[in-house]
């Protein structure tokens, strides 16, 4: 065999469907209400704002590559001991260095059905093999994901809530599914929107975190946070995970005002509160609202909602993104997701949320 007439990316990356942002323009259309990113309508916290620009006079100074000021934040929001946390770029950072530190040639990481694209694309980046895992319902199936678990299984990743669907397991479900993998797989747990969850039974990892050896959780600041352009996730994990993490990262991954809005943004009580009641108030109001409609809605937990379309010529997903765009209202399409009749709408301003609902019934001729 020949060599190659010019650089080849490793066995993998060619395999890898780029991500796909959701979308923040609407062709022709002024004002645009963007509710295809599951970004906070209230925005971030007035102080992370002013954390945020108090920093514009020191950009020529690195950052403390260790975040200390945001580890420690965080550990004192959630009583955490921050040697055991790590911050990164975003939470899409932390899954590529997950892959990385986790994943060789030819092993094994599993994801759900409708499970978030970063996983796979990490996986393949890792030059690993993602498995895909049945859903139930449009919910992760534990028995399922433990039918998927072979010798070469290395990772299993759940995002609990998961993203696009807004489905969540209960507690009881994550340890059992941590109970039935073996001690050498790292059960991710991504609980990008945990700080949206109303109820009792769920449980983002803390717990299963400080007590075993092969879980981690993941957090991001993307979310409820309102900190998406900052970049700025973290992972709590076992010492011998954010060892590997340490070693692997970005020496300095975080920048300084991202470390400075995100301390200001976690110390916020009131902000945090006002956006998780602002949520829940209108998640329940645009399911009840759709829902009459007549479309049939996938119960979430999280900060945005599926829709599902008929079939019908006129009534399809497709459709309705192009009616709802013609009149600036930006949803997700999740075809990618194997959802090719199904929207994700973000949950937005009252404003915003009122127009989905009345374009959807003008579309719907109701
Ligand atoms: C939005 C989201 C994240 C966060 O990504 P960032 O890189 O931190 O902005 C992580 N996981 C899931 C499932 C998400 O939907």
């Amino acid at each position: 065999m020949s060599a190659p007439q010019r650089p080849q990316p490793r066995p993998g990356v060619l395999s890898i469907q780029a991500y796909v942002p959701g979308k923040s323009t609407a062709a022709g259309v002024a004002k645009v209400f963007k509710l295809s990113s599951n970004e906070s309508p209230l925005g971030a916290s007035p102080k992370a704002i002013a954390a945020y620009r108090e920093r514009a006079g020191e950009l020529h100074d690195y950052p403390d590559g260790a975040a200390t000021a945001l580890r420690e934040a965080i550990g004192k929001a959630y009583g955490l001991d921050p040697s055991r946390i790590v911050c990164g770029a975003g939470s899409d950072d932390l899954i590529n260095l997950i892959a990385r530190a986790y994943l060789a040639d030819g092993d094994e990481a599993i994801h759900t059905t409708h499970g978030f694209l970063m996983y796979p694309i990490a996986t393949l980046g890792a030059g690993a093999v993602p498995v895909v895992a049945p859903e139930t319902d449009y919910t992760a199936d534990v028995d399922a994901i433990l039918a998927k678990v072979t010798a070469k299984t290395k990772i299993v990743f759940v995002a609990n809530p998961n993203n696009p669907t807004g489905t969540y397991l209960p507690f009881d479900e994550i340890k059992r599914l941590h109970s039935g993998l073996p001690p050498h797989v790292l059960l991710v747990l991504d609980a990008a929107y945990a700080e949206y969850v109303q109820r009792n039974d769920y449980e983002a990892g803390i717990e299963l975190v400080a007590t075993s050896e092969n879980v981690l959780m993941l957090r991001t600041f993307s979310k409820i946070h309102g900190l998406a352009a900052l970049r700025v996730g973290w992972i709590y994990g076992p010492a011998a995970v954010i060892d590997a993490m340490n070693r692997i990262r970005g020496p300095f991954n975080v920048n300084a005002p991202a470390i400075a809005a995100g301390v200001a943004a976690i110390g916020d009580a009131a902000h945090l509160e006002t956006s998780v009641a602002f949520n829940s108030k209108w998640l329940a109001w645009l399911t009840k609202e759709i829902g009459q409609l007549g479309l049939t809605v996938t119960p979430s937990v999280a900060n945005f909602l599926l829709i599902h379309f008929p079939d019908t010529k006129g009534r399809t997903a497709a459709d309705a993104d192009a009616f709802l765009s013609s009149r600036g209202l930006v949803l997700r399409r999740v075809a990618a997701y194997h959802l090719p009749n199904a929207l994700r709408m973000s949950v937005g301003s009252e404003e915003a949320n009122h127009l989905v609902v009345a374009a959807l019934k003008e579309f719907l001729g109701k």
